[in-house]
């Protein structure tokens, strides 16, 4: 199959084809504000089956479903809850999912057997001007092969899914850079199972009350069963190994130094995922920096462009700074950690 690459600008743009591929159940990739998707019309069964198969994606790892309006919300949902409108309002159209029970035009393809679904308006032209032309709610999860790091500019995409889908919208590098935070709102207290750009605070000021967090989000360790079911696959994987160091500054460049000598005694390249402030200190073979540590939203929108890169080089391992930043620190080191299988080393 011959992928079609069109450019989109942010202003008004004429999506028709693009359209007439998701009416006709086919696939397209588009931009949002946190990661590229891959569409299908949410409600074909068969439009929803290909996205699995371009992926290569487990089928019981549902999808996000995309709307351009608040009404879209009643043709998705079986029980749109109180509080769905409140976030809603607060952070629509936004890097926020809700997952709330499902209605019947809604497949089971598209919730990976799940009777609940998960529902988002993306703050992005392009995305939105999709939905809209196309007459219909977008199944779209991200837009890598499954297991790859999520795309953040359109040759991303490419790298993956050339050949396999007619369609690639390019609105350039997108904004935000990791996947949206998602809530579920079908239990007594809303529960954050996927960290994100909108933090925990940000949703219990705007709930007036307490929200958890998926304990498997919290601690990956202990074997939990997370509750979005794809945060239990090793996601966002570049093809080296990968080992998070983490502790004071100082120490943490001094280990990696260490351990990038002990690999390079036994013939192995490293690399090291840095900041502007300390890149200059190490002595691995391929050095990335993600930005200022103090710029947590940067580290966020070059974090997966930075896994790719070392992809297309020849390390065998990568060293990678921690990013416990304050505000959406939690997301950033889930995605780092997940990239890293969660191996960390503590120093101090
Ligand atoms: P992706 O769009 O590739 O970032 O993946 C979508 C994420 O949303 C996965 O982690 C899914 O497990 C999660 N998700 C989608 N629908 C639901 C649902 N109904 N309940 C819980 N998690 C969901
Ligand atoms: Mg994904």
């Amino acid at each position: 199959m011959q992928t079609k690459i069109i450019k989109v600008g942010t202003g008004h743009t004429d999506l028709t084809e693009a359209a007439d591929v998701i009416r006709g159940g086919g696939l397209v990739a588009f931009p949002t504000e946190t990661v590229y998707g891959l569409g299908a019309d949410a409600c074909n069964p068969q439009a929803a089956k290909k996205i699995y198969t371009a992926k290569g994606r487990p089928s019981d790892n549902p999808l996000i479903v995309h709307i351009a309006q608040w009404n879209d919300l009643f043709a998705v949902a079986g029980e749109v809850p109180a509080e769905a409108k409140r976030l809603a309002d607060a952070f629509w159209p936004g890097p926020l999912t809700m997952v709330m029970k499902k209605n019947e035009r809604i497949p089971r393809e598209t919730t990976g057997g799940l009777d609940t679904v998960a529902v988002r308006m993306p703050n992005h032209p392009a995305a939105l001007a999709l939905i809209c032309q196309s007459g219909c709610p977008i199944a779209a999860p991200s837009a890598n092969t499954s297991g790859r790091p999520s795309p953040t500019e359109a040759a991303h995409v490419a790298a993956d899914l050339a050949g396999k889908i007619p369609v690639i919208l390019d609105g350039g590098p997108v904004g935000i850079g990791i996947e949206s935070t998602i809530i579920d709102l079908t239990e007594e207290t809303p529960v954050i199972l996927r960290p994100g750009y909108i933090t925990k605070e940000m949703l219990s000021q705007t709930l007036l009350r307490e929200v958890a967090i998926d304990s498997a989000v919290i601690a990956p360790e202990s074997g939990k069963i997370p509750k979005a079911p794809g945060m239990k696959y090793r996601h966002y994987a570049p093809r080296a190994e990968m080992i998070v160091v983490s502790g004071e500054m100082q120490k943490v460049v001094a280990k990696i130094n260490e351990l990038t000598d002990k690999n390079h005694a036994n013939g192995r390249k490293t690399g090291v995922i840095a900041t502007d402030e300390t890149k200059q200190f190490y002595r691995a073979d391929q050095i990335e920096s993600i930005g200022a540590r103090e710029d947590e939203d940067a580290i966020a929108r070059h974090l997966y462009r930075i896994l790719r890169d070392f992809d297309t080089g020849d390390v065998q391992i990568i060293y990678s700074e921690s990013f416990a930043t304050p505000r959406i620190g939690q997301a950033i080191m889930n995605r780092l950690l997940k990239a890293a299988g969660n191996h960390e080393i503590f120093v101090s």
